[in-house]
């Protein structure tokens, strides 16, 4: 579809503003977006999951719509939680942080999350962190204490609160000071922590230490996208204090605005429960795709809204799998063909997504499409093609339908059951067929069809799919 006949305006939540926002990039045309990447000292579970996969499909849907895109996605490998993992494990930190990053890629891949422009590590930029605590002790707003931490001070710092909607003295009530902690107020946030023994270290003006998780991303993203910059994304949970506390650094540190527009991606539930690590009730990525097709999983988060809670179950994943199967049959023995231009279908698709990347009613604009490609196959094959061609298209950029239907329909053989043992049989019911032995055929599609298996028989010969 050419730009001219599109709707004028993307809009995007901009939960620094709680309202819809049309969204004007700060640079026409192009597009800086950082997100808040994993901790690696585990494997990525469904929640995460859910983060890469949302914003991947903000990524490719602002290219599908001509924008020039830099998208950064940091990894954090520092941090307390890898420190203790890795001593538990008697591993050394670097290694057991390469492992995770390799299983994290592989994940990705499997869920057809792009890779980001750039993927900075929090321990190769230690001296923009190191400048940063610099930059905000000059202004006032770091300060080290007797225990050698270096804390941020937040009362400093007008607007904190600004993303939560919350006051300072609001803030202040929760807040604990931990064992050990040494801050003029109990809302202030390490910057920088005094080495411990045996720990990963860094030299700095402070003394040896490591950084606090909140300045790392303050670092990578101010020195991979400047110091203000377009869309700043990551999950619900990293809103406060998190997100809260980078502009908090970055403002402090450069006096300028840091992001325009903050996006945040809602909690993947399990019986009404947000999955995490420390409620034990997680999926890891790889244990779901022991039952699931990656791309069911793709689609099972992206037929959610990306704000609102997704919950988790057989069922629904269950659910995604025959979604994902009605779209795959639609396409099946559709020989290639143009795109249809200006259609109806592909109209909706770009309303929906312009709509805060509305991917339910995308999603709903797909099954139109699919519903009409069935109506028309008999009648008129070659709309029916050309319809099928934009309906690859626009389930592209949501990064699916890019397999040949039959791989997806027929998945993962079952146990002791091949496609080759499949074949055979449908090899074996044609002989008979043959041999007008109708009996024996009839008996074998039976049997298949018990065990989950559909034969179908089209001008091409015999085809089979999975129930
Ligand atoms: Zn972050």
């Amino acid at each position: 579809m050419n730009s001219a006949t599109r709707p004028a305006m993307l809009t995007i939540y901009n939960s620094l503003t709680r309202t819809k926002e049309p969204f004007r990039p700060l640079v026409a045309g192009k597009v800086r977006m950082y997100v808040c990447g994993m901790t690696v000292y585990d494997y990525c579970h469904l929640g995460h999951a859910r983060v890469m996969v949302a914003f991947d499909m903000v990524v490719r849907y602002l290219r599908a719509r001509g924008f020039e895109v830099t998208y950064v996605r940091n990894i954090t490998d520092i941090d307390d939680k890898i420190i203790k993992r890795a001593a538990e494990r008697g591993e050394k930190v670097g290694a057991l942080t390469a492992r995770f990053i390799e299983a994290m890629h592989e994940d990705e891949q499997a869920l057809g999350v792009l890779p980001p422009d750039e993927e900075p590590r929090a321990t190769e930029y230690m001296p923009q962190i190191l400048d940063m605590i610099v930059a905000l002790e000059k202004r006032g707003y770091a300060y080290r204490a007797p225990n050698a931490d270096v804390y941020y001070r937040v009362r400093k710092f007008g607007p904190y609160g600004v993303l939560s909607g919350k006051s300072v003295d609001d803030l202040r009530v929760g807040a604990r000071v931990e064992v050990g902690e040494d801050k003029e107020d109990p809302l202030d946030f390490v910057l920088w922590k005094s080495a411990k023994p045996g720990e990963p270290q860094w030299p700095s003006a402070w003394g040896p230490g490591r950084p606090g998780w909140h300045i790392e991303c303050s670092a990578m993203s101010t020195t991979c996208l400047g110091a203000h910059f377009d869309i700043h994304g990551g999950g619900r949970d990293l809103q406060f204090p998190h997100h809260e506390n980078e502009i908090a650094q970055s403002e402090g540190a450069t006096g300028e605005k840091f992001v325009n527009t903050w996006m945040h991606v809602g909690f993947v539930r399990v019986n009404e429960e947000k999955m995490s690590k420390s409620l034990g009730n997680f999926f890891t990525v790889r244990e779901v795709l022991k039952a699931y097709d990656a791309e069911v999983v793709r689609y099972f988060i992206l037929a959610s809204h990306y704000r609102s809670p997704l919950d988790y179950s057989n069922d629904s994943l269950d659910q995604a799998k025959q979604g994902l199967a009605r779209l795959y049959t639609a396409l099946k023995d559709l020989p290639a063909a143009q795109v249809v231009p200006e259609t109806m279908w592909e109209e909706q698709f770009y309303a929906a997504m312009d709509d805060d990347f509305g991917t339910p009613a995308a999603v709903a604009a797909l099954f139109s499409l699919a519903h009409e490609i069935n109506r028309v196959r008999t009648t008129d094959a070659a709309i029916a093609a050309r319809l099928g061609a934009t309906l690859r298209r626009l389930g592209g950029v949501l990064g699916l339908l890019e397999r040949e239907p039959e791989e997806f329909l027929q998945g993962s053989a079952p146990a002791g059951f091949s496609a080759e043992d499949i074949e055979r049989l449908i090899a074996a019911r044609l002989a008979a067929r043959k041999a007008r032995n109708f009996g024996e055929a009839d008996r074998i599609r039976d049997d298949l069809k018990d065990k989950g298996i559909v034969l179908e028989d089209g001008p091409g010969g015999t085809t089979w799919r999975r129930l």
